[in-house]
């Protein structure tokens, strides 16, 4: 007996020609749930926002019972990750972000952006599906096979090749527009910046700068010092450009 599938179009990304956009055919040789099916089928479990199933909402643990209809619905964007819904029960309590090897250019602009973001080119996949789990923090990644692993509730399976692309998609696929901080964390660190007194850091400071620049802030792990000079203009007029506003700024 047989299981009839049919995949919404936003699903076109990972799914080959003959199953886009239309109904197939999926044979089950063992009893197993949508969760394991539809990650059979090349989607990984982070991009699904619901399914049915002979027209009947379902969880992930559902096991079809043959014969049957599954339709899957891609997450909507703005996906409100702070919200429970029936495939996501336990929603997070704040956004935060990871970001595997494959988009730190993209994580290093999230946090010039104010956004919470755990950068490192050393995570193993593992790694980051458990820190993704202690630490409640969504995962962005261009790897669709780490998105399957268990451990990972909360992900964007990112689309464009470009990081200033990749921004924008992160922005608008979580509704991030009016929570932006831009220039409140450590590009390096992640840490937010604290303000600290021109006095304190000025045996740090290029003469220029000495001359023309009064309000500094400071990362308290690497001790960095920034201040919104040529390079903070630039920034900010590029990420304007991409249409993304600006808070706390
Ligand atoms: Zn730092």
């Amino acid at each position: 007996m047989k299981l009839s599938v049919l995949f919404d179009p936003s699903f076109d990304f990972f799914l080959a020609d003959g199953r886009k956009g239309r109904i197939f055919d999926y044979s089950l040789v063992r009893k197993a749930s949508v969760k394991d099916i539809i990650e059979s089928l090349g989607i990984p479990h982070t991009e699904v926002g619901s399914i049915l199933f002979d027209g009947r909402k379902i969880d992930f643990f559902f096991v079809p019972v043959l014969p049957g209809k599954l339709q899957v619905y891609a997450v909507q964007a703005p996906f409100n990750v702070l919200a429970p819904s029936l495939l996501r029960p336990a929603p997070l309590k704040s956004i935060r972000f990871i970001a595997d090897v494959n988009v730190l250019k993209l994580g290093r602009l999230l946090i010039l952006l104010g956004f919470d973001v755990a950068c490192s080119s050393s995570f193993s996949d593992a790694e980051i599906a458990d820190i993704a789990r202690a630490q409640s923090r969504i995962v962005l990644t261009r790897d669709t096979t780490l998105l399957k692993r268990k451990k990972i509730d909360f992900a964007r399976r990112v689309r464009s090749d470009f990081p200033y692309e990749q921004v924008l998609e992160v922005v608008d696929f979580f509704g991030l527009q009016d929570l932006t901080a831009f220039f409140s964390r450590c590009t390096a660190c992640n840490k937010l910046l604290v303000p600290v007194a021109k006095n304190d850091i000025i045996h740090l400071l290029e003469p220029k700068t000495r001359q023309y620049f009064f309000d500094f802030l400071q990362c308290p792990q690497c001790q960095k010092v920034f201040w919104k000079g040529s390079h903070y203009d630039a920034m900010k007029d590029t990420f304007s450009r991409l249409g993304i506003s600006f808070g706390g700024s």
